[in-house]
This record gives structure tokens, C-alpha cells and sequence, in this order.
């Protein structure tokens, strides 16, 4: 980098409700570009807007990040040097700050109502100009202030914008971008109930906490030329700008918490979705790794770890991304396939014990193998072994049992003949079962296809189920012969 200023970034999310995909995102690329650079990464709550900021909100967006492994190295949790990090116990430092500019002529005050706010900006539409305020308290003296004070009426401060000039800012992403001052509002710094606005406080915030990139969504960049005005104001230097590309539904349209669930972090803990999966295809919505394997494809499938040792913010695409939640499916279980088996049947077992099934820890550590190949979010370990957990399993129709081309005689014979199998081969494992009643279903002249599926649904009440003789040796002789002596039963008391 031109500069040697030490690398410090920061997440600062607004603790308004669940985390969106948008700010793990965020969360992500300036977590890689901390740990590219050995820098630190700041965890900094936004929670000036006092209408919208929930207090429950927090603890979701720290569950969330720890979730996706993205540690933070100073934040409200385990504090550090630049303390508070959470911005209502920073108010003082931003009144203090908006009134220094006020004092130094880059701000004032203006004192208008609400109703007489809305007054000139329905005037200035009619007149053809561009809505928004007209700067018009910027002519009102101290000795105005003095009387309006005087009476009690209440004032924000508002940001002076020089006019007559043009404002140049460099996005990383995006390059030089210039705008004509006089086409930005005179931006309210801090409001009539002494709160700061998000401009003010991330400002003043950026600087005191020495943040030397600023990594943010794209819905930002209009307000950049702000900022930098702000900065030449408190004649601070500007930390560099990047910003992360729009994240779009593949349906059309930005991705919102409101229209699309897989829009907020819940659903992906909730889903049974592994971090690593969901952390490796947001490197790819708006960057990408930038490496091409042996037979010349892009690489599509890396860990956050192996990103953090080429990322760099130029990179990053300035077009929106599509965010397709199939595809992540679908990355999904490759990742589960990966993995080795015992450290996938740890994460199994969680979503078993959310569904209410008691976990034979040893039993699931025998069953992963079986369905690792089968399944692609951790959750889908539910409907593929539950039987394996409960005592007995319930059919609820003998109907079930009985296989294509098949009756309920020659099932209910079939079952008695697995049945005296299951009792008495000395060798109960999966290629002794197999061999046993591979030779029964010939005897009988059925299709291994009839057989093997009478058994199936009589020991799992399931028509797909992991391999069968692997999961009849797991369940073990005694309940396997007593769920397929209870499917007999079935059988017969239905005929
Ligand atoms: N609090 C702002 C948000 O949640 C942060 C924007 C920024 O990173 O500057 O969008």
C-alpha cells in the first residue's frame, strides 16, 4: 500500500433487527482485508437512530458474526483501546464535535419545525428545484440564535456545504468520483434531541478510532462527497473508500430482509447450513478468488483463511451481485462432503437434538458415513436417520410395507423369512445380512428391489433410507427383530 498507516476497518452494523446476509458481507470483506494485512477488525454498533434501534438486536448480530467465524479485535463485548464502541455511550464526544464546527463556521444552527421543513421543501419542488432544505437558516445571526433560544425553541446543527465548488473522492472500487457541491443538502449533523445523525457519528467515529479503510455497502457512496466535506471541515484526513457492490435477488431487485428470508444470517444457522459454505460463496457475491485450477476453471470453492491471503479491495466488482440461495445449496453439501466424517457427525447432531431426538452419540458417529454422501444441509439428517433414535418406529398404514408387484401374503411371508434371518445369523453385520438375505430373496423368486424394500420400511418406516444393511447392523438384532416382528403384527391384524 502507498501509505503505511497500520490497517484498521470496522464493521458498524445498526442494531435494528436480524443481521442481514448484506452485513455478514460486509462484516466478511473487511475481516479479509484486516487479516490480509495483519490489521485489526472493529466491531462498532451504530445506535444513534433512536426509533429504529432494538436492544435484542445486538447480541443476534454478535451471534451471527461468531457464527460465521468472523472474530473481531476491539468491540463492545471485550472493549479495547478506543473505547466505547457502542455509539450511545459516545454522545457527548459528537456534541462536543458538532458544535466545534459550528464555532469554526462549517456548521450552524437552523431552527425550523418540521411542518415548516416540509413547507419549503413542497415550495422548492414547485419552483422546479431539487427538494430537500434551502439553507436558509444559514443567514441567521447569534443574536437570532440568542432570541430563539430565548423562547425555547429547539435547533439541529447542520452541516455548511461550500458552494461554488466541486468535491473528488476516489472509491477503490469505482475510481475518481466528482460532484458539484451545490447539488448536496446542507445534512443535519445533530438532531434538536441532541442524538447525532449516522453522518456526524461514523465520522467522527472513523477518525477517533484511527480507521484507515472504509469497507461499507454501496448505498453509502452517494453520501461519500458528504463526508469528505465533513473531513475538510475538521481538517482531518480521510481514511480510503471501498465499497462493496449491491447484492441482488436472482428474481430481480435488491435482496431484502422483507421479500426474501434467506436474506437475514437466521436463516442459515437456523437451515443447517455450514459457515465455511455460506462464508466461501459470499467471497464470491462481488469478488472473487482470482485463481484458476489445472484444468482452467475459476476456483469457486476456498475457505475464508485462504481468501485472506489474496484479498484486496480492488478487486472487488462495482456491479451488483446475485445472491442465489440455490447455488449455495448446492456448495453446501459439496462442503459436507469434504468433511471428514467424525468431525461431520459433531455438527449433526445439533439439528437432531433441535427436532427433540435423543442422540446415541456413538450411533450418529456410525450413521455419518451412510448419508454424508446424501445430504447437503445438516438439517436433512432429520428425515434421513431420525429412526435411528427413537425406540419404536409407527407405520401407520401396513400398506406401506408392501412393495411394488407384491401382496400382503407374500410380504407378510417375506417379513416371517427376514425375520428368522435377523434371529439366528451368528454374523450380524452388514455383509453377513447381506449375503443371508440376498439368498432368501432369490429363494422366494422375489426382486431384490421387493424384498430389501419390505424390510426398509419394516425396520425405519421410511421408503429412502441410508444403505440397508449397514443401518440393520447399526440398529443391532434386537431392534431390528422387534420392528420387523411388530410390522408382521401390523400385517396381520390388517388381513
Ligand atoms: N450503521 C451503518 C449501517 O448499518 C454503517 C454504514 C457504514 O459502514 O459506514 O449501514
Amino acid at each position: 500500500m502507498s501509505d503505511h498507516k497500520p490497517v484498521r476497518v470496522r464493521f458498524a452494523p445498526s442494531p435494528t433487527g436480524d443481521l442481514h446476509i448484506g452485513g455478514v458481507r460486509t462484516a466478511l470483506f473487511n475481516w479479509l482485508f484486516a487479516r490480509r494485512h495483519g490489521g485489526k477488525f472493529i466491531l462498532r454498533i451504530e445506535d444513534t437512530d433512536q426509533k429504529r434501534s432494538r436492544e435484542d438486536s445486538l447480541g443476534g448480530i454478535m451471534t451471527g458474526l461468531r457464527w460465521a467465524g468472523l472474530d473481531w479485535d476491539e468491540g463492545p463485548d471485550i472493549g479495547g483501546p478506543y473505547g466505547p464502541y457502542v455509539q450511545s455511550e459516545r454522545l457527548d464526544i459528537y456534541r462536543h464535535w458538532a458544535h466545534w464546527l459550528v464555532e469554526n463556521g462549517k456548521a450552524y444552527r437552523a431552527y425550523e419545525t418540521e411542518q415548516e421543513l416540509e413547507q419549503i421543501a413542497a415550495a422548492r419542488k414547485a419552483q422546479g428545484l431539487p427538494p430537500g432544505y434551502d439553507r436558509s437558516a444559514r443567514r441567521l445571526t447569534p443574536d437570532d440564535w440568542a432570541r430563539f433560544d430565548a423562547e425555547g425553541r429547539p435547533y439541529v446543527i447542520r452541516l455548511k456545504v461550500p458552494l461554488g465548488q466541486e468535491t473528488v473522492f476516489t472509491d477503490l472500487v469505482r475510481g475518481e468520483i466528482r460532484v458539484q457541491n451545490d447539488s448536496l443538502q446542507d445534512a443535519v449533523l445533530l438532531k434538536s434531541d441532541g442524538y447525532p445523525t449516522y453522518h456526524l457519528a461514523h465520522l467522527v467515529d472513523d477518525h477517533l478510532m484511527d480507521i484507515s479503510h472504509v469497507v461499507r455497502a454501496e448505498e453509502w457512496i452517494a453520501s461519500t462527497p458528504l463526508h469528505q466535506i465533513l473531513y475538510e471541515a475538521f481538517g482531518w484526513e480521510p481514511p480510503k473508500f471501498a465499497h462493496a457492490p449491491v447484492i441482488l435477488h436472482p428474481s430481480g431487485g435488491k435482496i431484502s430482509k422483507r421479500k426474501h428470508p434467506e436474506a437475514a444470517i437466521s436463516y442459515f444457522i437456523n437451515g443447517g447450513y455450514l459457515p465455511e459454505a455460506v462464508t466461501n460463496f459470499l467471497c464470491n457475491v462481488g469478488w472473487n478468488y482470482g485463481a484458476k485450477d489445472e484444468k482452467g476453471e475459476e476456483i469457486q470453492i476456498f475457505s475464508k483463511e485462504d481468501a485472506a491471503k489474496v484479498f484486496e479491495l480492488e478487486r472487488m466488482t462495482p456491479t451488483g451481485t446475485k445472491f442465489d440461495v440455490v447455488k449455495l445449496h448446492w456448495l453446501n453439501g459439496e462442503y459436507i462432503r469434504r468433511m471428514n466424517p467424525d468431525d461431520l457427525a459433531v455438527r449433526l447432531r445439533e439439528p437432531l437434538e433441535r427436532a427433540g431426538y435423543e442422540v446415541n452419540v456413538d450411533v450418529l458417529r456410525r450413521v455419518t458415513p451412510l448419508i454424508q454422501e446424501r445430504i447437503k444441509l445438516l438439517n436433512d439428517v432429520v428425515e434421513w436417520t431420525a429412526f435411528f433414535f427413537v425406540d419404536d418406529i409407527h407405520l401407520d398404514d401396513p400398506v406401506q410395507l408392501i412393495q411394488k408387484g407384491m401382496t400382503a401374503e407374500s410380504t407378510l411371508n417375506a417379513l416371517q423369512r427376514a425375520l428368522a434371518v435377523l434371529q439366528s445369523l451368528p454374523d450380524f453385520t452388514a455383509s453377513g445380512l447381506e449375503s443371508a438375505l440376498r439368498a432368501v430373496a432369490e429363494e422366494l423368486g422375489l426382486k431384490a428391489g421387493q424384498f430389501f424394500g419390505a424390510i426398509r420400511v419394516a425396520t425405519s418406516a421410511q421408503k429412502v433410507s441410508p444403505p440397508l444393511f449397514e443401518s440393520l447392523e447399526i440398529l443391532g438384532r434386537d431392534t431390528s427383530t422387534r420392528r420387523v416382528a411388530q410390522a408382521i403384527d401390523l400385517l396381520k391384524s390388517a388381513g
